[in-house]
C-alpha cells in the first residue's frame, strides 16, 4: 500500500567529498567558481544556494545511469568546503520552492511524467506523482538550465 509520504534525498557525501578530492587534485572536469550570484549556484549536498562569495565545485553527475533511454550526465554543484548533508528529508528544500521541474521514473529510469513547479505546493505534484503504482522516484531539476538537483523517493523505499 502506497503512502503519500515522500524522503528528499540529496547527494550523498561520498560524491561531494570525491568531488572535492577530484577539484584538489586538478581533474580537468571538476572546476573551482566563485559564486558571484545568490540563487545561481545551488549545492546538491546540502540543498541550499551558495552564498555570494563561497566557492563551489562544478562537475558532471551521471543522474540517470548508463545503459537507459533516459541516460544522462550533466553539471552540478557542490560545496567548496565541507557542508552539512540535507537531512530534513520529510520536507521539500526552501531554497527550491521556485525553479524546479519535477520528473517522474519508473523503475527501470523510463521518463513517465515531468510537471514545472513555480511557487505553488511541489508537495502536491509529488503525491500525484507517487500515487502512480509505476513511479520509482521523481527528480527536481532546475526549470531553465535542466541540471539535477535531487532525488525524492517514496518513503517506504527509503
Ligand atoms: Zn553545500
Amino acid at each position: 500500500m502506497k503512502t503519500s509520504n515522500f524522503r528528499i534525498v540529496a547527494l550523498s557525501t561520498e560524491v561531494a567529498q570525491a568531488a572535492r578530492r577530484a577539484a584538489a587534485n586538478g581533474a580537468p572536469d571538476h572546476a573551482i567558481i566563485v559564486a558571484d550570484s545568490r540563487d545561481g549556484f545551488p549545492c546538491r549536498h546540502c540543498l541550499r544556494f551558495a552564498q555570494s562569495g563561497e566557492r563551489v565545485i562544478l562537475f558532471p553527475y551521471k543522474a540517470i545511469p548508463d545503459g537507459h533511454p533516459y541516460s544522462e550526465s550533466g553539471p552540478i554543484f557542490v560545496h567548496a568546503e565541507p557542508c552539512e548533508r540535507y537531512g530534513e528529508t520529510r520536507k521539500f528544500p526552501t531554497d527550491f520552492r521556485r525553479g524546479r521541474v519535477l520528473r517522474a521514473y519508473n523503475s527501470n529510469y523510463d521518463m513517465i511524467d515531468a510537471e514545472v513547479v513555480n511557487g505553488n505546493e511541489p508537495e502536491a505534484v509529488i503525491e500525484k506523482f507517487l500515487q502512480k503504482p509505476e513511479t520509482a522516484f521523481v527528480d527536481a531539476r532546475s526549470v531553465t538550465r535542466g541540471c539535477y538537483t535531487f532525488r525524492i523517493q517514496p518513503y517506504e523505499n527509503a
